[in-house]
């Protein structure tokens, strides 16, 4: 089998944009499965920006912030290359799921292979026929599960290029992270290019606000890169944590928040309740520390130990 070449973009002329679909395998019915990937050429040279949504295919509000920029018209640079694909996980998307069906996590199978497992061959399509064509990518996301994430954008903050794009978007506030093991970001940034992940809402649930602080990144960030003269504001300094904290269920029981995502707490501050579903106790759940609420837990029934609140902390 000849080796994996990169997409022809030579194809599509100056200032219009073509549709690749890429056969990436097959179900057991035989049914082909394409990867939809949308190319948008500026009329003069300049760099190539990958947006990426749906690694996981439960997250859709990174779906939704692609889909309605393809329809407003919104992808097309002036210079360089924009390619967009909206959903990743096209298994995991039909079936809502974070997964494929062979039940691995996409965002853990990178750099992948041609001969590996379902997730190993989607992995190995993005780092073979798209990532080289790129100098900087944006990978939408929201938390995982029930967990609600506040707009954030994570990047490894040692990474000046990455950092410098991540305040270039403009959420709500930035966060430090470093890639997790064959996670698409990490497998990205050896290769020395700035990639971003961009996290907003939870699983299954459009939420506009997460939507609209996406929308307005994304215009920011091919802007920051010279790539197009949009008429999106400058993001001002926003927030940055070197550090996150989870604050976690001292018992089994009914979670309460007391907190929303985005809101800032002090040491003490009551984030939420745990009690038992009899009406015989309830406990009380205190932050440790001062911070910002990144992310909530939404699941209602939770056991002891189990991720409640994430905090931003600054030291
Ligand atoms: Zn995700």
């Amino acid at each position: 089998m000849p080796a994996p070449t990169l997409l022809d973009i030579q194809r599509i002329a100056p200032g219009t944009r073509d549709l690749f679909e890429l056969q990436i395998a097959r179900l057991p019915t035989h049914t082909a499965i394409e990867l939809p990937i949308f190319v948008y050429k500026g009329l003069e040279a300049g760099p190539g920006l990958l947006v990426t949504a749906g690694l996981h295919g439960d997250e859709i509000n990174g779906i939704e912030i692609i889909r309605r920029m393809i329809r407003n018209q919104q992808l097309m640079p002036d210079r360089g290359l924009v390619i967009a694909i909206p959903v990743v996980n096209i298994f995991g998307f039909i079936h809502s799921s974070r997964r494929l069906p062979e039940g691995k996590d996409l965002n853990r199978s990178f750099p992948g292979t041609s001969k590996g497992s379902l997730s190993s061959q989607v992995a190995n399509v993005l780092m073979t026929r798209v990532v080289p064509l790129c100098q900087a990518v944006v990978d939408l996301h929201t938390g995982g599960g029930s967990k609600f994430n506040c707009p954030q954008v994570r990047c490894d903050f040692s990474v000046p290029d990455a950092r410098s794009l991540a305040r270039s978007f403009g959420a709500r506030c930035i966060v430090h992270s470093k890639p997790p093991d064959q996670s698409f970001r990490k497998e990205v940034s050896k290769r020395n290019i700035a990639c971003v992940t961009y996290e907003g809402g939870e699983s299954m649930r459009l939420d506009e606000d997460a939507i609209q602080v996406g929308l307005s990144g994304v215009r920011r960030v091919l802007k920051h890169l010279n790539m197009q003269n949009n008429d999106q504001d400058e993001a001002g300094p926003r927030p940055e944590y070197p550090k996150t904290s989870w604050i976690r269920a001292p018992h089994t029981g009914i979670f309460n928040a007391r907190v929303t995502p985005g809101q800032l707490v002090s040491r003490s501050h009551i984030v939420g309740v745990v009690a038992d579903p009899f009406g015989e106790r309830e406990i009380v759940v205190k932050a440790k520390t001062k911070g910002l609420v990144i992310g909530v837990n939404h699941r209602c029934v939770i056991h002891r130990g189990e991720a409640l609140v994430h905090l931003g902390v600054t030291s």
